[in-house]
């Protein structure tokens, strides 16, 4: 069976490996020359099964408003004149209550306990190298009220089935010494099954193992309209972006994993979700002494940044702007949030790394990336009304993380199998007696 799929990052490339796995013929589409080059490319390297709390949570709204004049803000809603922006911010907040947030914990947690087995399996089948450290994440804390709260939030994990512990200031400095000369940290807590690597690294190579095994790529090609007749896909629109070369595409099933670019395509043939962009920045910084920097992936909670080694560098990354489609850096804004990340880093772990900006003489590099963000931070994973349309697609700030599964997961259902995870598939519903992980699937 012919499979397209649209969008060449991380979900799009798993999506097309578990197909291909499956005898599926697929052809991949995406505008730009290589995979993993949009939101998958400089990513905080986490893959974060247990820290996987959505933004909307009870105290998420009080937050907002104290935080929306200021550009060092981890979480910034700058209004416009965009109709999707604020329906999102409406559904954003209807998500803002405890029982949303245990409703989307429990989501998350599922997804990414899949998706991180699917991981591995995909590493031990291929060999796959990308600067991956199993060390688990901690997350530090200098405020103590905010490490009072994580424990309560560690319980609520655990329930979970999430091994989350919490530590005191030495046993975190115990099992992560490098961040011994930040005196204001007072506590932690740690996951040692959770993990890091380089996502863009591992995309480009899951893709030319991909098209090693028969997969076709069209890059360089814009996805421009998807047409349907009746109720079903008819055929998918491309132009060639080096000769204006327009092609009509058709193949049994669609799968549109364009990310953040995923709504307003879907919305051509009236499939309407609420996907965002959220966009968030990284710096890149080498390591002056890599004796002293950290294994452990980890996430200062002060500032909400995220940090992995990655061989002889550090990313750094994190905040999220609810402000539209510019993935630029040319703003006073940008240029402040790339600023924090750089002086930040100097503070928790001074002289490791070189952050000098590019006027100092440095060399750091800082990207920004546009996360597919959904008000509830679960993914569409599934099909829609349109008949061989499927999505992928709003995977949020977790998109590394719930890859490989979201993939496996989308070859199984166009297979015509029940994904073994207690998970709501987008267009299908459970059977009688909840979402067992053997429960039947049946269209809704
Ligand atoms: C700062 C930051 C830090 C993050 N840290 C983490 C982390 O530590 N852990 C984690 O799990 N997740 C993290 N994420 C989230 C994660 O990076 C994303 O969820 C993930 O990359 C989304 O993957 P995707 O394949 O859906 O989108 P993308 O990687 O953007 O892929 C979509 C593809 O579609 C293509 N495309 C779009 N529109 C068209 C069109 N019209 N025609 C042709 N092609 C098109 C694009 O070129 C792109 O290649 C982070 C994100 C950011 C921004």
């Amino acid at each position: 069976m012919k499979t397209l799929v649209l969008g060449a990052g991380i979900i799009g490339i798993s999506t097309a490996w578990h197909l291909a796995e499956r005898g599926h013929e697929v052809i991949v589409v995406d505008r730009q020359p290589d995979a993993a080059l949009e939101t998958s490319f400089a990513n905080a390297a986490q893959i974060s099964v247990s820290y996987c709390e959505p933004w909307a949570n009870r105290h998420a709204p009080a937050k907002l408003v104290k935080w929306m004049f200021r550009n060092d803000a981890p979480l910034l809603f700058r209004p416009r004149l965009d109709w999707q922006q604020w329906r999102w911010g409406l559904a954003f907040l209807a998500q803002c209550n405890d029982a949303a947030f245990e409703r989307n914990v429990q989501q998350l947690v599922a997804l990414g306990a899949y998706s991180h087995a699917a991981l591995k399996d995909v590493v031990a089948a291929t060999g796959i190298a990308y600067h991956r450290l199993e060390r688990g994440i901690a997350h530090f804390y200098t405020d103590q009220k905010a490490f009072d709260d994580a424990a309560v939030a560690a319980g609520l994990m655990q329930e979970f089935g999430v091994d989350r512990k919490v530590v005191g200031r030495d046993e975190l400095l115990a099992i992560e010494p490098a961040f011994r000369n930040f005196d204001r940290i007072v506590g932690g807590t740690y996951t040692a099954s959770d993990e890091s690597g380089d996502a863009r690294v591992f995309t480009q190579k899951l893709a030319q193992l991909c098209a090693a095994r028969g997969v076709r790529f069209l890059f360089g090609h814009d996805v421009e309209r998807l047409e349907k007749v009746g109720g079903a896909i008819d055929a998918v629109q491309v132009r060639d972006r080096a000769t204006g070369r327009v092609q009509r595409l058709h193949a049994s099933n669609v799968v549109v994993a364009c990310g953040s670019y995923s709504a307003p395509l879907l919305r051509q043939v009236g499939v309407d979700l609420p996907i965002y962009p959220g966009k968030g920045y990284s710096a890149t910084f080498k390591l002056k002494k890599p004796a002293d920097a950290p294994f452990v992936s980890s996430i200062d909670d002060e500032v909400k940044v995220a940090m992995s080694r990655l061989g002889d560098e550090l990313r750094v990354a994190g905040t999220i702007e609810v402000s539209g489609y510019d993935a630029t850096l040319d703003s006073r804004l940008s240029q402040d949030r790339c600023r924090m990340l750089a002086e930040r880093i100097e503070k928790v772990l001074p002289g490791v790394c070189d952050t000098r900006l590019p006027e100092e003489g440095g060399d750091p590099r800082f990207w920004s990336g546009l996360r597919p963000a959904t008000p509830t931070n679960i993914p569409y994973i599934g099909r829609t009304q349109v008949a061989g349309l499927w999505v992928n697609a709003g995977h949020g700030t977790l998109g590394w993380t719930h890859g490989a599964g979201s993939g496996k997961a989308m070859a199984e259902l166009i297979s015509g199998r029940t994904p073994r995870m207690n998970f709501r598939f987008h267009g299908f519903e459970p059977a009688k007696g909840g979402f067992a992980a053997d429960a039947e699937l049946s269209l809704r």
